[in-house]
């Protein structure tokens, strides 16, 4: 494939960064340079923030008509449905992760930009109930300003679309870091805003690592509101920038998420959620269903199943239609998932399968899908997001235990239960503290349905009706109407 190059998208325009700075993206499938992407200066922030500044507090967006907003919205989530292929294509190369996945996220795209396009007009106030002698009252929701985004490699068009779509449906501006590992499918996708008129400064995507873009982005005195999705070591650089600046934050990060699979258990459908949410995208998902918790009665039987389902998963080209796990992202990914393996491995966990380099590659970031027996939970392998195709398995002996050792983590972000016994499913749903969960299925998703973590896993949610009201000010009026001017100064009323 031919060598590409890059640009920012900054007030309208295309451009380089200030001082001809470059970065190159490696394809993580064979390791080659395949594209260059600017590395944006502090100035370029700057140029990007003041645009957006500009959009909001002199251009016509905050002040259109809010359906006319939501056409906006519309003729984007248009302009994407014929690209979907093409964007697909362009993260998995940056990404490697499988095409089938990135073709269908950079469909669920334009779904994510018609769900917030319907939302635009449907942004409320309200009026308390009061007695005819107060003052009239009311409330009234307006855009919050400038939002600075920060988005993670994985799944970033996806990602920065849930972030995009309600901050424009809400009438604000918005600048979008996105991940050194993987701009050029955002970068690409930029083209659609100027091929839906979009007025100059409302999106600007800038590109470069966490200093000097990121950090510059989130502690720029012009920014009013911060949504940051990424590992929750960044979250903690991020949050001391708003110290100075006083933008609201959202935090979508980190996951350790339990899947408890109970003796009545369909086996078959329990190992394809098992697998889904483990293996598919080689784990490198947020809501990863890394901890297995099993029951004591069908923990042998399970286990079973899985090592042969991981044994027979097809590894390889992410391009490929019948490939079904490719490369981690990076090489320091890989690294690092190896190092914690080994450090578990050397404190009891039993390696069940995989744990190694897959011998047929000898180009790539490939991982075998991997899954360890382990006797507690004080293991690396169960207590830090590996962010890869690791499986942790711990048995239970009933649902007390179960539930214990689900709510055992620092992290709080997804989870899934498998039972053919629903009130025991919702009963345990309801005790496991986790943002999101999944009973007899794993990693379904929608627009219409919020997603964020509990504990370290964030505050803040995306997707859904309520993200929309995140990305406003909640604005109280009282109005005098009894017609009397006002008189002592030193009453209340
Ligand atoms: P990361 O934390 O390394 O990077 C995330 C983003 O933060 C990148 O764009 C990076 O350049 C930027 N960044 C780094 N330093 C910064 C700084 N000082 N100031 C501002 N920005 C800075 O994460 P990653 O490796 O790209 O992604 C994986 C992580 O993201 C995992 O922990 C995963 O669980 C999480 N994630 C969470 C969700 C969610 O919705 N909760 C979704 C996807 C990924």
């Amino acid at each position: 494939m031919t060598h590409q190059k890059f640009q920012m998208f900054i007030d309208g325009n295309w451009r380089d960064a200030g001082d001809g700075g470059r970065f190159t993206s490696l394809n993580p499938a064979n390791e080659e340079d395949w594209a260059e992407v600017p590395e944006a200066t502090v100035q370029d922030v700057n140029d990007a923030v003041e645009a957006a500044h500009r959009a909001f507090t002199e251009g016509p967006w905050p002040r259109m008509k809010p359906a006319e907003r939501g056409r906006y919205l519309r003729r984007i989530a248009e302009c994407v449905r014929p690209l979907t292929e093409e964007l697909g294509r362009l993260e998995t190369i940056d990404t490697g992760k499988l095409l089938r996945e990135t073709r269908w996220q950079a469909g669920n795209v334009a779904n994510v930009y018609d769900f917030y396009s319907g939302l635009a007009d449907k942004i409320h106030g309200y009026v308390p109930v009061s007695s005819p002698d107060d003052p009239f009252m009311f409330t009234m929701r307006e855009p919050v300003g400038v939002v600075a985004g920060i988005v993670p490699w994985n799944s970033q068009l996806q990602l920065a679309a849930y972030k995009i779509a309600p901050a424009l449906a809400a009438g604000n501006s918005i600048v979008i870091k996105a991940s050194e590992h993987a701009s050029c499918a955002l970068l690409e996708f930029a083209k659609v805003f100027a091929e839906a008129d979009l007025p100059p400064g409302v999106v600007n995507i800038v590109t470069g690592g966490g200093v000097p873009c990121g950090q510059t982005l989130t502690s720029h005195p012009l920014v009013n509101r911060i949504t940051f999705t990424g590992g929750v070591d960044t979250a903690r650089k991020v949050i001391p920038n708003t110290a100075s600046n006083i933008a609201r934050l959202s935090l979508e990060l980190g996951g350790k998420s339990p899947v408890v699979v109970f003796d009545d258990t369909d086996l078959e459908s329990a190992t394809n959620g098992i697998v889904a949410g483990i293996f598919a995208a080689s784990g490198q998902s947020c809501a990863a269903g890394s901890r297995l918790i099993v029951q004591d009665g069908v923990h042998d039987a399970l286990i079973e199943r899985l090592i042969e389902k991981a044994e027979s998963i097809k590894i390889g080209d992410p391009l490929a239609e019948e490939t079904q796990m490719g490369p981690l992202a990076t090489q320091g990914q890989r690294d690092r998932i190896e190092t914690l393996l080994e450090q578990s491995i050397a404190q009891g966990a039993e390696l069940l399968t995989g744990g190694k380099r897959p011998a047929a590659f000898n180009k790539g970031y490939y991982f075998e899908p991997t899954i360890v027996r382990c006797e507690h939970q004080k293991l690396p392998v169960v207590e830090t997001e590996l962010f890869g195709p690791v499986l942790s398995v711990l048995r239970f002996k009933d649902e007390a235990e179960a539930i214990a050792l689900a709510n055992d983590s620092d992290f709080a972000f997804a989870g899934g239960i498998f039972s053919r016994d629903i009130a025991r499913a919702l009963r345990v749903a309801r005790r496991i503290r986790s943002g999101r969960l999944w009973i007899n299925t794993y990693r379904v998703t929608s627009a219409q349905v919020p997603f964020g973590g509990f504990k370290r896993s964030g505050y803040g949610r995306e997707a859904g009706i309520d993200s929309i009201n995140d990305y406003t000010e909640l604005k109280s009026v009282f109005v005098e109407t009894s017609g009397e001017p006002v008189a002592d100064p030193f009453v209340m009323r």
